[in-house]
C-alpha cells in the first residue's frame, strides 16, 4: 500500500552492476551513469579518494598506500564493503542532480544466473544499504534479452550470449525464464592477459593490461579483416628492463586470441547440444543475439555463425543493451511482473 503510494513520486532506477563498468537508468531521464567499476582507496586511512572515471585514471599508477579496487568480479560481489560504497556514491549522483526530498528509488537489477544465495544476499544487502527501497532482481541473460528487443516472454526461445569484462553468459530464454545456461569465466579481460601474455613469449615485453586492452579495441579480431592494420605497442623489455616499443598487427593479435575464442565457440556449441531440440529449432530460425563488450570484437559474430550455422546479431549498442532492459522493466513493472527472481532475504 504505501510502497503503491511511495512509487507515483519515488525516482526508479535500473543497474546493470558489471565487472568492467555500472551503469544506471533512470525512468524519466534515460541513462545517467556509465562508468567503470572502479574504487581508488587509501589504504593507511581506508578513505575513498575516488569512484568509477576518476578511480579508473589512478589505476596502474598509483603510490604503495592506493589501492584501486575492482569490486565485482565475474559479476559477483567480490569486495563487499567497496561494492556497497561505489553502489551509493552513483545512486547519491543520480539523486544529486535531482530534488532530493524524493523518497528511497526501487531498483531493477541484474544478477548472474549462477549467483549463490549468499552472492545474492550480498547484492540485494549491498544496494539496500545504498539507498534502495525495494529492489527487483532479474536474470542479467534475460534482462540483455529485453534490451536487444526480444519477444522474452512468449513461447520461443532466443540464444543470447553476454560477453562482458569478468564473465561470458551463454544463455536460452524462453517464457520469461533461462531454460539453459553455460557461464564462462572467459570474458574480456581474459583476452587482455592473453595479449599480455603474447607480448611476453613473443616479443620478451611487459605490457600493461589496459593497453593490452587497447591493441584489443583497436586492432582485434576473431576473423581474418579485409586490410591489415598494426599499431604500436609499447612495454618493457624483460631481457635489459629498458622501455622497448614494437609494432603489433592484427594477425598477431589474432593469433594471441584464438585460443580464448576457440574455447567461446566451443561452449556455445555444448549449450546448443544441451537443449531440448524444439527450442534449437527455434534459435535455428531466430539466431544467436551477442551483447556485452566483447560482442564488438570484430568477426566474432562471423566466427560464431560459421561454426554454428546459426544467423549471428549483434544486439544494437552492445554495452548499454543490459541497463536499456532494466529500462525497459521499469517501464512495463505489470507486463514483466512474472520474472523477477524470489529474494534471498526472506
Ligand atoms: P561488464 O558487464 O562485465 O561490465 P561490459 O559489457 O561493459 O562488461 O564489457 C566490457 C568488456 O568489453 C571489456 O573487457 C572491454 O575490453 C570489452 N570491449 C569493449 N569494447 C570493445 C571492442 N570494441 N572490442 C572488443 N572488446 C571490447
Ligand atoms: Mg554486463
Amino acid at each position: 500500500m504505501l510502497n503503491n503510494f511511495f512509487a507515483k513520486f519515488s525516482k526508479d532506477l535500473g543497474i546493470d552492476l558489471g565487472s568492467s563498468s555500472t551503469l544506471i537508468i533512470s525512468n524519466d531521464k534515460g541513462i545517467v551513469i556509465d562508468e567503470p567499476s572502479v574504487v581508488a582507496v587509501n589504504t593507511r586511512t581506508d578513505e575513498i579518494l575516488a569512484v568509477g572515471v576518476e578511480a579508473a585514471k589512478m589505476s596502474g599508477k598509483t603510490p604503495a598506500h592506493i589501492m584501486t579496487i575492482k569490486p565485482l568480479s565475474n559479476g559477483v560481489i567480490s569486495d563487499f564493503e567497496v561494492a556497497e560504497k561505489m553502489i551509493k556514491y552513483f545512486i547519491d549522483k543520480v539523486h544529486a542532480e535531482n530534488f532530493t526530498l524524493l523518497p528511497r528509488p526501487r531498483i531493477v537489477i541484474n544478477i548472474p544466473s549462477d549467483i549463490t544465495e549468499v552472492e545474492k544476499k550480498a547484492v540485494e544487502d549491498v544496494t539496500k544499504t545504498a539507498g534502495a527501497r525495494e529492489i527487483l532482481l532479474v536474470d542479467n541473460a534475460l534482462v540483455a534479452a529485453v534490451g536487444a528487443r526480444l519477444p522474452v516472454l512468449d513461447a520461443t526461445a532466443n540464444m543470447i550470449i553476454d560477453i562482458g569484462g569478468g564473465k561470458t553468459e551463454i544463455a536460452i530464454v524462453s517464457l520469461g525464464g533461462v531454460v539453459t545456461w553455460k557461464n564462462l569465466r572467459l570474458s574480456g579481460i581474459t583476452l587482455d592477459q592473453d595479449i599480455v601474455q603474447y607480448a611476453r613469449d613473443e616479443f620478451n615485453m611487459l605490457i600493461g593490461e589496459r593497453v593490452a586492452e587497447d591493441i584489443k579495441k583497436r586492432i582485434g579480431s576473431a576473423s581474418p579483416l579485409a586490410e591489415q592494420v598494426e599499431m604500436n605497442m609499447c612495454g618493457r623489455d624483460l631481457v635489459n628492463g629498458l622501455p622497448k616499443e614494437i609494432v603489433i598487427n592484427d594477425g598477431q593479435v589474432r593469433e594471441a586470441l584464438s585460443r580464448s575464442i576457440f574455447h567461446i565457440i566451443e561452449s556455445i556449441k555444448a549449450t546448443l547440444e544441451m537443449t531440448p531440440p524444439e527450442l534449437v529449432a527455434d534459435i535455428y530460425e531466430r539466431g544467436i543475439i551477442l551483447t556485452g563488450g566483447g560482442a564488438l570484437l570484430r568477426g566474432l559474430d562471423k566466427e560464431i555463425a560459421n561454426a554454428t550455422k546459426i544467423p549471428v546479431r549483434i544486439a544494437d549498442d552492445p554495452l548499454t543493451c543490459v541497463v536499456r532492459g532494466t529500462g525497459k522493466i521499469l517501464e512495463d513493472l505489470e507486463i514483466y511482473k512474472n520474472i523477477f527472481l524470489p529474494s534471498a532475504s526472506n
